[in-house]
């Protein structure tokens, strides 16, 4: 379930220390730390899946649509719903993504422009 190699595995198990901006018992969502917008957070599910990639339609469906809703309820807390905020996912290497345990990024704050880089 979990990889003990894994940085946002650590942070799940509390070994390394995050800013918690929401948890359940299927997610956890912590301001990200080196953030891209005033407000970043991230979003990740409890269960260790590497990227996109490796998700699989029959095992995690239910879990991929719960961190949307979970980003949507985040941004609202947050209080950057109503100007708009954006959710990515990186998927590999030359799309940006540098810790291999899949997560949704919840940007907002600030305008965002488009298309991304
Ligand atoms: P990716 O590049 O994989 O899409 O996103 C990984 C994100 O994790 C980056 O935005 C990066 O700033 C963030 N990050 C990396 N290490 C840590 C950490 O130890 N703590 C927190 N809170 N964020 C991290
Ligand atoms: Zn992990």
């Amino acid at each position: 379930m979990s990889n003990s190699d894994c940085l946002f595995c650590k942070i799940i198990a509390g070994q390394i220390p995050a800013k918690i901006a929401y948890q359940d018992d299927k997610c956890l969502a912590f301001h990200d730390i080196n953030p891209q917008a005033p407000t970043h957070v991230l979003v990740i599910p409890r269960e260790h899946i590497a990227s996109l990639k490796e998700a699989s339609a029959s095992l995690h469906n239910e879990l991929l649509g719960h961190l949307l809703t979970s980003a949507a309820k985040i941004a609202s807390d947050l209080g950057i719903a109503e100007d708009g905020f954006r959710t990515v996912i990186n998927t590999g290497a030359k799309a940006g993504q540098s810790v291999f345990h899949i997560h949704v990024h919840v940007l907002g704050g600030r305008g965002l422009a488009w298309p991304p880089g």
